[in-house]
């Protein structure tokens, strides 16, 4: 199965910080593998901007060698040379005035702008307002800015006001990435598209959920950053509770950007404090066989009294009538035993078996995988074949996307890819809103400040596990299980 591709509008769009990595081995790939199906039309500028002193020529070299090592089948083709051509460099100072003309003079058509803020967000501020400040708005320009969207409320509060001082909260288009990859948006369509689901998606039938984001790499060359960031900032406060949204919302009246996003800001807005004992965190120990390679995360941010947490795991209660006493149970960490990203819906079992004791018990689960082999999978219960009387067995029901839609559906867009296109064409769904932003933090604030204040520190937990023991307590309690990391 093809996906259509639908041409967006002529634009010109200006990536600050084009030198940077992020620019390097996601923004430029990402607009050239859209050039390359025809989704970019050849008139389109790319300017990209920074500091370092370059002629266009120079960068244009630049953004090959990154194209090159990025989208290598790409090396040496038509399609790279004409994309080299649609790309051009301003020599800018986000804090000064050199530039700011050179740039002002590369917009001679008044068509779709889009600003890409691949830049530190303290140059936010500055860049918006010299943008507003050099006369290049227009009634169709859009403001990109990257993660990580503040520290905390306050700061979080800080960067929405510098763009709120310039721009409309319309032109803001804050990224996620985690919500613009396929299988994201797949949850929507899974709960909303199909009648099955939706009447059992509640506190009556779902008896708990889990959300999972393991990762297998440690913190690599982000040690320093993210050693004052941790697990809660880096991942739970945006892309889990991303996902916990899209899982947790009441259906929206339409696709359409605000009511999708103000469905999750109600999400957010429902989740209950977490007590600490509701909480585990965890750190990476060395693989004792091969320490150098794989050191401890002490070791690899370099800070052998750091309490940042590499593991989280949780327990959250969305505190409204469609899930008063389904709790959510939400656990990320580095270095554990797969990378893998799945949704586990734990239906409650049946309220009476009238097979007996002894067939067990048996509850169906609906695992969405998000990261490797998209798919879905739904445990049903069924008998076991044979002639030996009637006993119940489990099996799974499984659909992995690829498979099931055909070769080219496993070479799904990059979420850049999707997110970017979106940006050009006007649309937000895909983007959080301030308000969102802000509420996730009001949510997460407390419980950092919590650790901080009782100086707790996190758990070991063996590189390749399943993260600390803490974290199995945290469920075991309940007399609940994490479901296996899945490959
Ligand atoms: P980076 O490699 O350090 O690049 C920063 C860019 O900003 C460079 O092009 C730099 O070029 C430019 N710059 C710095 N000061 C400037 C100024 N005063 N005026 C104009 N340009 C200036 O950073 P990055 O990794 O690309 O990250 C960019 C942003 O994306 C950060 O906010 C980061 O947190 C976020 N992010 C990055 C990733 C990633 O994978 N890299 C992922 C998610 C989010 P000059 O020095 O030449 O000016």
């Amino acid at each position: 199965m093809v996906s259509r591709v639908i041409p967006v509008d002529a634009f010109d769009l200006v990536v600050f910080g084009g030198t940077g990595d992020l620019a390097r081995r996601k923004i430029l790939p990402a607009l050239l593998r859209r050039y390359c199906v025809g989704q970019i039309p050849p008139n389109a500028s790319i300017i990209g901007a920074a500091r370092s002193g370059m002629e266009r020529a120079e960068y244009q070299e630049f953004v090959r060698i990154a194209l090159q090592e990025f989208v290598p089948e790409k090396t040496g083709t038509a399609e790279l040379e004409g994309f080299l051509e649609r790309v051009d460099y301003v020599q800018i100072d986000a804090r000064g005035t050199d530039g700011w003309a050179d740039l002002v003079a590369r917009f001679p058509q008044d068509r779709i702008r889009a600003f890409y803020f691949s830049v530190s967000p303290v140059l936010f501020g500055d860049l918006a307002e010299r943008i507003r400040s050099n006369g290049l708005v227009n009634d169709r320009t859009r403001i990109v800015v990257e993660k990580p969207f503040g520290r905390d409320l306050a700061t979080a509060k800080a960067l929405n006001a510098a763009l709120a001082a310039h721009f409309d909260e319309s032109e803001i288009y804050r990224i996620d990435h985690y919500l613009g990859k396929e299988t994201v948006q797949n949850l929507m369509a899974v709960r909303f598209g199909n009648m099955l689901f939706e009447p059992l998606w509640n506190s009556q039938y779902v008896d708990h959920i889990q959300i999972t984001v393991a990762e297998t790499v440690g913190v690599g060359g982000r040690g320093e950053y993210y050693d004052q960031s941790g697990a809660m900032r880096d991942m739970v406060q945006n892309h889990l509770m991303q996902l916990l949204c899209l899982i947790a919302m009441e259906p929206p009246a339409k696709f359409d950007p605000d009511a999708v996003r103000d469905e999750k800001l109600k999400v957010i807005r429902a989740l209950g404090e977490v007590a600490p004992y509701h909480i585990a965190r965890g750190q990476y120990e060395a693989v004792p066989s091969n320490p150098q390679a794989q050191p401890s995360y002490r070791e690899a941010v370099g800070n052998p009294r750091s309490t940042t947490e590499s593991y989280v795991a949780l327990k959250a209660h969305v505190s409204n009538w469609r899930w008063a006493g389904t709790p959510f149970y939400l656990r990320t960490g580095k270095r554990l035993s797969a990378r893998s990203s799945t949704i586990d819906v734990m239906f409650k079992d049946a309220p009476h078996s009238i097979f007996g004791e002894s067939a067990g018990r048996h509850a169906n689960r609906l695992s969405i995988r998000l990261q490797p082999n998209e798919g879905i999978t739904l445990t049903v219960t069924i008998k076991e074949p044979g002639p030996g009387g009637m006993r119940l067995v489990d099996v799974p029901l499984d659909m992995t996307f690829a498979e099931a839609l055909g070769p080219t559906a496993g070479e799904t867009a990059d979420a850049y890819e999707r997110l970017i296109m979106d940006v050009i064409r006007g649309n937000q769904t895909l983007f959080m809103r301030g308000d969102e932003v802000e509420a996730a933090w009001a949510w997460t604030d407390p419980i950092i400040d919590g650790w901080n204040a009782r100086g707790e520190v996190p758990e070991p937990y063996e590189t390749g596990s399943s993260g600390p023991a803490k974290a199995d307590q945290l469920i075991a309690r309940d007399r609940r299980v994490w479901q296996g990391i899945k490959p």
